[in-house]
């Protein structure tokens, strides 16, 4: 325990954050020491603040039913904190974090597109790290601010970057099927959703084409380069719990076989894979052959939700390839990629 880097959760009554105590129980290298939410929770023990509202699965974990809801502000002792704040007030809270000195690990969309602040997926564009250095300068702080994109990004973004490596991309289409949990607690009304697709998602089609470009884009002498794609994404709330679907057609830069596309996507691997960092799957994409998968009831869990599962990859008669991805919005989409973050952090010496 000594040996483990102190971290907080701000935000960690919400859906993002209990995963994050879900996962920081028993981590190999952090050790979760304070937790903090709005004013409302703050002074109740974790447990008393969840009653009600758990969304995850199982209990809370035993050891952080006793701890005290903190606010957030910061005097932590903690100097990693991972946010799960909602977007309405995170800015401003993880800035103010950062300038006094802490390294703040973000699910929030406030500060994805800064140009000093890395948007990271560890297997897509570690070498986006090199801004923070950037970003302290700016600043003038050793605090500093990295984040996770949006739950629908990450896997889509996955699933792009072999592709884009390895045949270059013209254009992508995806119209994603997202999960109740995506919108938080309690989230959409279910007088709205029983019996019912709602086919809007506020802010979401524009996250998902401009972050996309910023992950696969080139960090090149202190700038941000985006990457030269076309995208278009349309999204939809459907009735499920966990786990976004979403149908993606792609054009490639050069033609490519069947074959080829999918030993792309199946043998992808990144940083995480090479380090073994301990959040990291086996293999960041699975390739299902079933003609009837993914499907979120059963594969949202596969390799404890941090994997992207992709299925039916065929021709399109409009662009070249389609195919169908899972991604686990709270897991991979959200606290599972920012956990992944700090390790590949600690990993390359930034803590
Ligand atoms: P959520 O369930 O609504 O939780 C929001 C959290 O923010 C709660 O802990 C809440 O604390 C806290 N909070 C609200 N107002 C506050 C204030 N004034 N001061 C301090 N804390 C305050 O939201 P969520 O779905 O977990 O999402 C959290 C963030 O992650 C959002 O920015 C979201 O866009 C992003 N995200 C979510 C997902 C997903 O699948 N849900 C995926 C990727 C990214 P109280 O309980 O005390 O009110």
């Amino acid at each position: 325990m000594e040996r483990k880097i102190k971290v907080a959760v701000l935000g960690a009554t919400g859906a993002v954050g209990q995963r994050f105590v879900e996962l920081l129980q028993d981590h190999p290298w952090f050790y979760l020491h304070e937790l903090a939410a709005s004013k409302e929770s703050a002074g109740r023990s974790y447990e008393e603040a969840v009653r009600g509202r758990w969304i995850v699965s199982g209990d809370v974990p035993e050891t952080a039913k006793s701890m005290t809801v903190r606010e957030c502000r910061p005097d932590l002792e903690s100097r990693l904190v991972f946010s799960a704040l909602d977007s309405s007030i995170a800015g401003p809270i993880e800035e103010e974090f950062a300038k006094a000195g802490y390294i703040v690990s973000s699910n929030s969309r406030n500060h994805r597109m800064d140009p000093d602040v890395p948007l990271l997926i560890p297997e897509v564009n570690p070498e986006h790290l090199r801004v923070i250095e950037r970003q302290k300068r700016n600043r003038r702080s050793h605090g500093y601010i990295i984040t996770n994109p949006n739950c629908s990004t990450i896997g889509l973004a996955i699933c792009l970057k072999p592709l884009y490596g390895r045949f270059g991309l013209r254009s992508v289409f995806v119209v994603t099927y997202q999960a109740l949990s995506g919108a938080g607690y309690p989230g959409v009304p279910a007088l709205a959703i029983s019996d019912n697709v709602i086919p809007y998602i506020k802010d979401e089609e524009p996250k998902i084409e401009a972050e996309s470009l910023k992950l696969l884009g080139k960090y090149e002498n202190g700038r941000f380069e985006y990457a030269d794609i076309r995208i278009s994404a349309q999204c939809a709330r459907v009735n499920v719990t966990d786990g976004h679907l979403e149908a993606v057609s792609v054009e490639l830069g050069r033609k490519a076989d069947l074959d080829e596309v999918v030993d792309a996507l199946k043998t992808f691997k990144g940083l995480p894979q090479e380090y073994k960092l301990p959040s990291a799957p086996e293999c960041p994409i699975i390739v299902r052959e079933e003609e009837d998968r993914p499907q979120p009831k059963f594969d949202r869990m596969e390799g404890n939700g941090m994997p992207v599962v992709i299925g039916r990859i065929r021709k399109c008669n409009v662009l070249d390839y389609k195919f169908f991805l899972l991604s686990h919005n709270t897991m991979r989409g959200a606290a599972g990629t920012a956990v992944l973050n700090a390790e590949l952090l600690n990993h390359e010496g930034y803590l």
